[in-house]
């Protein structure tokens, strides 16, 4: 009661929710409570969390924040679902996203904007703006998202929560609405580690629906939250320091960061990644290319809106797909079939496909040298409403620190770290090898 009366107050201002599922969750709700009673209650029973709109819900709308889906009803579960449900959690609803995941303000959806919470002015990240924001503003208590290079950390650090993105293959994708299959993570985004460490536990595991999902045994991510960081080596990439849009504020604060991790009694030393500076070319080079063939199945035929009026079938699809899909993520399909032409395929795809090694090989060399990598989350505080949206470049460049471990399959944590000088939550991004999500969720508890 206490989370949709915040969503009644607040919600019709910030915009993060697509459908609040209240009947739903009233059920789940009362399942809940019997589970309470019957004293067979888990970390997660009776839990309000908020979930992306681009993550399957049976029985209830999942649009992508996309007309092309916007009377979409999936008669499946994502497989994080089932896990989520099976764990005794509610689901609060649907929260908004960029479209089809494309973007880092939120802005791109195409039914509403979100606003961030600590200022009304500025967009809350993206492109999981709606879970971060829903956090921020106690209209869930966690929430899941969905981070391909970046959008669950990015909008964590700008709304001063907790996101982490899980190594690939910690978290299955079944039922997870593909944008770039290769990249594509599920994660939560949460108001504190140990939240976090705990949805963590609950969405990670083998799933013989999901072929890149891995078999390693999940552990109980909370059992070693309180070790501390003595002993551990952080490691702060020199390229990453004087990167071009660093906002003083950011990097005063990571610097701050940095020493106190020190004075907790960890080592800090300079790492080098070398190709960081190739990073945003080879993403926008393999994502669009991703996405461009994953998009392919919205042809008003299999799922969703059609064109009704037109007059055969290729003029259906032009019609299907000219008013179905918002400008972003048009330009993305033109950039990924560009760049997946005959002619044209080993200039830019396979190239980015080898840079794409170089990086992977850069964070397995830093690693022998730090156990985590820190740095900022971005490069500013959130932005304003519309300050990006004429610049998609400028736009890309929000992710400048987070694509990286996407493109490498690490995990990510954001984490806040303190504030600028208008008072906006500003994030600290830690990285750590495959699988090493519960030193990272061990690093940040120190930290908090
Ligand atoms: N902002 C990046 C993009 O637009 C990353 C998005 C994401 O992680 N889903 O592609």
């Amino acid at each position: 009661d206490a989370v949709f009366d915040r969503i009644r107050q607040l919600d019709t201002e910030i915009g993060a929710y697509i459908t609040v599922a209240k009947d739903a969750a009233r059920q789940q709700a009362k399942q809940a409570d019997a589970h309470i009673r019957a004293g067979s209650a888990g970390p997660l029973t009776g839990i309000p969390l908020g979930i992306k709109d681009l993550i399957c819900t049976k029985g209830i709308a999942t649009t992508c924040a996309s007309r092309m889906l916007a009377d979409f009803v999936p008669p499946y579960n994502a497989t994080v679902m089932e896990k989520l449900f099976s764990a005794g959690a509610v689901m609060t609803g649907k929260l908004n996203m960029d479209e089809f995941a494309m973007g880092s303000s939120t802005e791109n959806s195409a039914f509403q904007i979100t606003r961030n919470p600590w200022d009304r002015s500025r967009t809350p990240g993206g492109s999981s703006g709606g879970s971060a924001a829903a956090v921020a503003a106690d209209m869930c208590l966690g929430a899941l998202g969905s981070d391909t290079g970046g959008s669950i950390r990015q909008p964590a650090a700008h709304c001063g929560v907790v996101g982490l993105k899980p190594t690939y293959g910690r978290v299955s994708r079944y039922g997870l609405v593909a944008f770039a299959s290769s990249l594509d993570q599920i994660g939560p985004l949460a108001k504190d580690v140990t939240d976090a460490a705990i949805l963590l536990g609950a969405i990670s595991g083998h799933d013989p629906k999901d072929s890149t999902c891995a078999k390693n045994d999940v552990p109980d991510y909370t059992a070693g939250l309180d070790a501390g960081v003595k002993g551990l080596t952080f490691g702060i990439p020199v390229e990453y320091q004087n990167a071009g849009g660093m906002d003083p504020g950011v990097k005063a604060a990571v610097e701050k960061a940095v020493a106190q991790l020190t004075d907790a009694g960890a080592k800090c030393v300079e790492i080098s990644l070398p190709q960081t500076e190739h990073a945003v070319a080879a993403y926008y080079l393999i994502a669009p290319a991703e996405a461009s063939s994953n998009l392919a199945r919205y042809d008003g035929v299999k799922y969703g809106y059609r064109h009704k009026e037109a007059g055969g079938l290729k003029q259906m699809y032009e019609q299907t797909r000219s008013r179905g899909f918002g400008p972003e993520v048009k330009r993305r399909i033109l950039l990924g079939t560009y760049a997946l032409s005959a002619g044209y395929y080993d200039a830019y795809y396979k190239k980015a496909s080898q840079v794409r090694t170089l990086i992977r090989n850069d964070f397995a060399a830093a690693f022998e040298t730090c156990d985590v990598i820190v740095s900022p989350t971005a490069p500013t505080p959130a932005f304003g409403l519309g300050e990006k949206t004429d610049d998609p470049l400028q736009m890309y460049l929000s992710d400048i620190f987070t694509l990286s471990a996407n493109l490498a399959g690490i995990p990510g944590l954001s984490l806040p770290c303190g504030f600028s000088e208008s008072g906006l939550p500003i994030g600290l991004q830690m990285m750590a090898p495959h699988f090493a999500e519960a030193r990272l969720l061990q690093a940040a508890y120190a930290f908090e």
